[in-house]
Order: structure tokens, then C-alpha cells, then sequence
């Protein structure tokens, strides 16, 4: 993106920058970022390879690697994408690495799943670990709560969390889908064990499902007990994990309020992944499917401020320039683990199969697998 149309983005200044931090995690040589080579030989390479790959890109992934996706989406339809996929031999997942291990769980043992760069991780996944969950599962069960509780775990979880939540009955979710999948667990259960993302948890149960900030409270997994009475726990209906989006929890309620006094007509839509009072002072909100739809679905002429990932705001204003796109906040950038995929890492991971040699191949263990599965198509099904 260049400096001025991000710069028209953020309405004033420049805002931060990219941090153009390289990973190390290949096994070989990575192309030189400043090769002009470069889009030439990823187009070889995947024309060389034909119907025996397929490249996922996810909204959040850069210009220069989105531009070679067969398929973009947010995580639930390249989840989709994914278990629909029985043919491609190599699935190339530009995004991060819990979407890779879904994409392994959800296609045949025969198709190898690959992250172009391994440290490509999502910090909210890593804000609930298995031994965490386990912890907190057995203190619920010391209380007896635990058959009355329903595990709902936000697609932003590794594996081992998703498997913890298919071996107790519960459910995966995404941003487009959270709603009805809560749905279905409080007609199951009694409580909501929602992981690892609070602020979708809160802003489903409480925008969507009508249920009261007091209805809800926040499981600190450093914390014996959560940090939580007996009382609390007792009465909650969602008990939501103390984990959230490094880039959505940093919009805030000031840079709405900003912009309707600079632009009394502007039309706010932010991702449930926003903290509530961002999510309630908004206008609309929606996953990044719905974003794209209702933006590009809006009359000519209308203002937009847009709270996501800052790669996707930015080919939406590309894409609308009948209308006018503006990036919500100036202090929030680009997802900076998604942002790890870059085209060296694509060319040299397409270049490396046409070579006979699969690199950063993500495989779930069976049995983490398994259960995994088992929520996950529990979500399909829905
Ligand atoms: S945008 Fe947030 S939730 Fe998505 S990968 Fe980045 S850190 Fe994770």
C-alpha cells in the first residue's frame, strides 16, 4: 500500500508504520524481498504445480500474497474451503497457524497443509493453552458445574483447544456464526465456557442473545478459580476467558466519537472482536465477510470508518472508490503475524513443491485431531 493512499486511509497523518520484521523460519534460502522477479516466479511456480495446489489467503494477508489466493474469505469460509478441497494435493494456507491446523483436520490424510512462514501465530490463540483449559475445566467440575457448562471456543484457538472442546460436547465458532452457535449451547447447557476471545463472547451474549453484562464474567487463567468467587461463578451464565485480538482490542471508543464530529455522516462498522463500548457506539458490526458485503453493498457517496485489520480496509477502499473508506483508528496497524507471510515466503514455498520437497507442513496429531473434528464439524453442521 502505498504511503499517501495509506495516509488517506487514516484521514490524517501517517499513522505506523509496517514493521517489516523477517522470519527465520525456513529451511532454506528465502528470496531477496527486493527481487523484481519475484511476482514472475510465483506465478511460474503455480502454474508449474496446476490443480495440485491450492493457495488460501485469508482478508487480513498482504496485497502482494493475496493477489495469488484461489480462494479469500475470514477463517470460517476457508475453513469451508478447506473440508470442500479433496483434490489439491497442497493446500497453501496464507494465514495463521491455527487456520493451517483446521485446514489439516478438515482434509484427507492424503493432502499435505502448508504455512508459508511458521511463526506466522495469532497472539489471542496463544492466550489459552491446554493446560490452562484444563485447569479451569477441573476447578469447574470440583464445583459441579462442568456437565452444565458448554465449551465454545472461537475458531482463534489452536488445536488442543478445539479438542478439548469436541471431547466436552461443545462447539467451534467464527465472528459470522457466533451467535448461532451460542444459541445451540445454551439450549444444551445451563453456562457458556467461551474461549479465548472475551470481547465476541460478551458482545454475542449481550448484543445478540440479550443477556447482561452481569451475566457474564472474565476466567483469568493465571488466577486460582479464575480470580472468581464461588458466588460469581455460580451465577454466570458466560464464563469468558481472559484473552483477546492484539489488533481489534485497540480500537476505542474516543476515535468513534472523533470522527462523527469531523465527519457528522460517517457511517461506523466495527468486528465483534472490538471491546463492547467500541462494538455499542458503532453503527454496525459484523465478521470480515460481512464488513466486505455491507461496505460494498452501500450507496454511492457514503463515508465509512471501518474497525479491522488494516490490509483489509485498505483493498475495501480500493475496491469502493465510489465511496469514501476510512481506517478507524490511527494508533492500530496490521496484524503483524499475519503480516509474516510474504511474497519471499510464497515464492520460496511454491518453488520448493515444484521441487518435490513440501516445506512448514502443519500436521495435527491423531488423537488432537479427532476431537478436533468433532467440533468443527459440529460448527459445519450448524
Ligand atoms: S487479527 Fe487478531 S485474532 Fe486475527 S490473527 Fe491477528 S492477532 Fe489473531
Amino acid at each position: 500500500m502505498s504511503s499517501s493512499r495509506l495516509a488517506d486511509l487514516l484521514l490524517l497523518g501517517s499513522g505506523s508504520d509496517l514493521s517489516s520484521e523477517r522470519g527465520v523460519s525456513c529451511t532454506g534460502d528465502l528470496p531477496e524481498a527486493s527481487d523484481p522477479t519475484l511476482v514472475a516466479r510465483a506465478i511460474a511456480a503455480k502454474e508449474a504445480l496446476g490443480s495440485r495446489v491450492m493457495i488460501l489467503g485469508h482478508h487480513y494477508q498482504r496485497d502482494e500474497v493475496i493477489q495469488f489466493a484461489d480462494i479469500t474469505g475470514d477463517s470460517f469460509k476457508l475453513a469451508q474451503a478447506a473440508a470442500e478441497q479433496s483434490t489439491a494435493e497442497y493446500i497453501v494456507f496464507c494465514g495463521v497457524h491455527f487456520m493451517a491446523e483446521s485446514a489439516d483436520i478438515l482434509t484427507s490424510d492424503s493432502q499435505k497443509v502448508i504455512l508459508p512462514d511458521l511463526a506466522a501465530g495469532c497472539s489471542m490463540a496463544d492466550m489459552a493453552t491446554a493446560s490452562q483449559v484444563d485447569q479451569c475445566w477441573k476447578e469447574l467440575s470440583q464445583l459441579g458445574l462442568a456437565e452444565k457448562t458448554i465449551p465454545v471456543t472461537y475458531m482463534n484457538s489452536s488445536a488442543a483447544i478445539k479438542s478439548f472442546t469436541g471431547k466436552n460436547g461443545g462447539t467451534i465458532c467464527t465472528s459470522s456464526n457466533a451467535e448461532k452457535t451460542l444459541r445451540w449451547a445454551f439450549a444444551k447447557g445451563e453456562k457458556v465456557l467461551f474461549l479465548p476471545d472475551q470481547h465476541l463472547g460478551r458482545n454475542t451474549a449481550v448484543e445478540n442473545l440479550g443477556l447482561s453484562l452481569e451475566d457474564c464474567v472474565v476466567w483469568n487463567p493465571w488466577k486460582l478459580m479464575g480470580g472468581l468467587t464461588e458466588e460469581e461463578i455460580r451465577s454466570a451464565k458466560m464464563i469468558l476467558w481472559r484473552g483477546h485480538c492484539s489488533v481489534h482490542g485497540r480500537f476505542n471508543r474516543q476515535s468513534i466519537d472523533d470522527f462523527r464530529i469531523r465527519i457528522p455522516e460517517i457511517q461506523i462498522i466495527v468486528h465483534p472482536e472490538c471491546q463492547h463500548e467500541v462494538v455499542t457506539a458503532a453503527d454496525f458490526v459484523g465478521s470480515t465477510e460481512k464488513i466486505i458485503q455491507t461496505v460494498s453493498n452501500a450507496a454511492p457517496g457514503t463515508q465509512w470508518a471501518v474497525g479491522t485489520e488494516l490490509n483489509l480496509v485498505g483493498r475495501l477502499a480500493a475496491s469502493n472508490p465510489d465511496k469514501k473508506v476510512f481506517f478507524l483508528d490511527r494508533t492500530v496497524c496490521y496484524c503483524s503475524t499475519m503480516n509474516r507471510i510474504d511474497l519471499p515466503h510464497l515464492v520460496w514455498t511454491l518453488e520448493s513443491l515444484v521441487n518435490g520437497q513440501v516445506v512448514n507442513q502443519i500436521k495435527v496429531d491423531p488423537e488432537t485431531a479427532k476431537f478436533s473434528k468433532v467440533a468443527l464439524e459440529q460448527m459445519l453442521a450448524l
